[in-house]
């Protein structure tokens, strides 16, 4: 993992504001992984795309973080702080290319959702189409009695068993938090989605780099790289004075 800089960063975050959810966490990890290749990032499968979604909010920003939920009891707005440790996921065995499952006699061989997945039923209409196309793409064969059968004749069970399954083999990619409502006590467990999360603390980040850039550029008459180029310490110095 590349120590990312200010301009770097800045730098990935324009070309992910013209990019949807997925592919923009890639631009990101890009630029911090360069020892990943591209292709090895869009077919890295979501889990483990996600620890390294993780391993660079620490680096940016440290292992504290705080976020928000709304109680589906009484809606109220629950702010609640968590740290990486507690939802990094350690890998207890290599992932598989190809998983196998059998239920109710029908054999079963299916591979883990990856990014490239993720870009392709973004553009889906529904949730039962994205559910659709993702099966369409992840399951690699399906037979009963040695007689392939066609994907979308399997029910509703066996698409869920499948689902749990590829939930157990990458569980970095499912994040579940337990909360509880301070107002009305209601316990329920959130999902947790780091590339979101990841994003909207950059974007905050950028705006305010920027603005940065433009109080001292406008006070010093410097070169917005060379304001990059400053630590974050020695650029807050200067806008102390500047504000004075
Ligand atoms: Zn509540």
């Amino acid at each position: 993992m590349n120590l990312v800089t200010t301009a770097e960063l800045l730098t990935a975050w324009e070309q992910g504001l013209s990019q949807l959810g997925t592919r923009r966490l890639l631009t990101l990890l890009a630029t911090a992984f360069p020892e990943v290749s591209d292709e090895q990032l869009f077919k890295l499968p979501i889990g483990q795309r996600d620890g390294l979604a993780l391993k660079l909010r620490e680096a940016l920003f440290g292992s504290q973080l705080t976020s928000l939920a709304a109680c589906p009891g009484c809606n109220e707005r629950l702010e609640f702080a968590l740290d990486i440790t507690d939802i990094k996921v350690m890998p207890s065995n290599p992932v598989q290319e190809t998983l196998a499952l059998q239920v109710e006699g029908v054999d079963l061989e299916f591979r883990l959702p990856n990014s490239q997945d993720l870009m392709l039923i973004e553009a889906a209409s529904s949730v039962d189409e994205a559910r659709s196309l993702l099966f369409g793409r992840c399951l690699l064969s399906v037979a009963q009695a040695g007689q392939t059968q066609p994907f979308n004749k399997l029910s509703e069970t066996i698409l869920d068993k499948v689902e749990a399954a590829m939930s157990e083999a990458d569980p970095q990619a499912n994040v579940q938090l337990d909360l509880c409502c301070p107002a009305c006590q209601h316990n329920w467990l959130a999902a947790f989605d780091i590339a979101s999360f990841l994003w909207s603390e950059i974007n905050v980040w950028a705006q305010r780099v920027l603005n940065e850039v433009h109080l001292l550029a406008k006070a010093y008459a410097w070169r917005e790289a060379d304001i990059l180029a400053m630590s974050p310490t020695r650029r807050r110095y200067y806008l102390e004075r500047v504000m004075q």
